[in-house]
């Protein structure tokens, strides 16, 4: 059960008003708010245990370190990785889709090879992939949905072919809230020898997410859509995978030795942490696993389902609603048009009543195409929104419906 009071106590930002009108945050899948616990371990780490870590024989420098390691089998234990060297500390998603698109392009594939991505992804699992087409001519194959949203498996299979040599897509849709088939996908791919990649940035903060029983070979998420903070995100690789890649950046840190001939480079996870990592962020990021883990994902799975539940019957009591994504498995995103009501002046005109969504294309610009819509409206939820809340947003958009009648 989710004692929902208790749970807003824990965000001070949702006591706030804008224009005079309580706060209400629908737009939780471009960045999650953070509780007291989490800011209280930024304001700690910088007060009481600040200096670099890892190469310091002082107390505080002994200190940060062992938080910063210590935080990394907190994620470790979060996603169900076998061993702490399997998670690597990054800047979020996108820098995590970056290094694997860069190194994996480098040490695993040549002109002519194929990446399979989707129809759904979010700009960073797309352009990545992209830069490295143009530099070395791999290309891209993309699986197709159908009209609920959900992928077409059968395409899927078919895309295979000798010269496939990774897998890279969502796990959850941004935009439509698809729950992607992934064991399927993976058993699928690796019936084929093929590895896969999973962007988790949506799906980590709404379900249970276990890479061992995935048996997925890189999976990715931001921690700033986890209730954590800004500017550090996790890749998970399986060790095997993560040894045989040659590394993303250069620089202190990632290496064992140095000389102006040949440097040798630093086992996992450093390998891939060039430079001062962000260990007051990955200690944050702890403590909101842990804030979650607290609740538990499967309460919060069940909460959110509830509400997405609801927000999706009441708004389609509207005449001439048009929601998008209606996949069977569907995590708590709702994306919407009204009549010929542009998005902008949806959002603009909810924005004057407190209510905070999203507009626009949602960093998915090939998906809108497909749609034949330039944007949405999207209302995104997290377990500390309410029944309540959704009802004062129906009541909003009767309001904005008016206006435009
Ligand atoms: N992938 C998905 C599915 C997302 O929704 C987002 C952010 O909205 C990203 C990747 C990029 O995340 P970040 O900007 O935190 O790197």
């Amino acid at each position: 059960m989710i004692d929902i009071q208790s749970i807003r106590n824990d965000f001070p930002i949702l006591e706030k008003k804008i224009y005079d009108k309580p706060l209400i945050y629908f737009d939780n899948a471009a960045t999650t708010q953070k509780p007291r616990s989490v800011v209280e371990r930024i304001k700690n780490g910088y007060y009481n245990v600040n200096a670099n870590i890892h190469r310091g024989v002082h107390f505080l420098s002994q200190a940060a370190t062992e938080a910063h390691e210590e935080a990394r089998k907190t994620v470790q234990r979060f996603i169900n990785a076998s061993s702490s060297n399997e998670i690597i500390f990054t800047r979020g998603t996108t820098e995590a889709i970056n290094l694997i698109a860069s190194s994996f392009t480098d040490g695993f594939m040549e002109e002519g090879d194929e990446v399979i991505i989707s129809v759904m992804e979010h700009h960073s699992n797309i352009v990545p992939w992209q830069l490295q087409a143009a530099r070395k001519g791999i290309t891209m194959k993309v699986v197709p949905m159908n009209e609920r949203g959900e992928l077409c498996m059968d395409t899927y299979r078919e895309l295979f072919s000798d010269r496939t040599r990774l897998v890279s897509l969502t796990h959850m849709s941004n935009v439509l809230g698809t729950v992607n088939p992934v064991k399927e996908i993976i058993e699928e791919a690796h019936k084929k020898n093929v590895p896969v990649l999973l962007d988790g940035a949506q799906a980590v903060p709404h379900m249970q997410v276990n890479v061992a029983e995935l048996d997925v070979d890189f999976y990715v998420f931001s921690g700033h859509k986890i209730y954590g903070p800004t500017g550090i995100g996790v890749l998970y690789g399986k060790e095997e995978w993560l040894d045989k890649l040659p590394p993303y950046q250069g620089g202190g840190e990632m290496i064992a030795t140095v000389s102006f001939e040949k440097t040798t480079f630093n086992e996992l996870p450093f390998k891939f942490e060039a430079g001062t990592p962000d260990y007051i962020g990955s200690t944050a990021l702890a403590e909101a696993l842990k804030y979650v883990n607290n609740i538990g994902l499967n309460p919060i799975a069940a909460y959110e389902h509830e509400l997405l539940k609801y927000m999706t019957s009441q708004l389609k009591t509207f005449e001439g609603m048009r929601i998008f994504g209606e996949a069977a498995e569907k995590g708590a995103v709702v994306s919407f048009l009204l009549r010929d009501i542009h998005h902008y002046d949806m959002g603009m005109l909810l924005d004057r009543l407190g209510i905070a969504v999203r507009t626009g294309h949602h960093c998915a610009q090939p998906l809108m195409k497909v749609l034949g819509i330039e944007g949405t409206v999207r209302a995104s939820l997290s377990f500390y929104n309410t029944r309540e809340e959704i009802d004062r947003f129906i009541e909003g958009i009767e309001r904005v419906s008016k206006m435009f009648e």
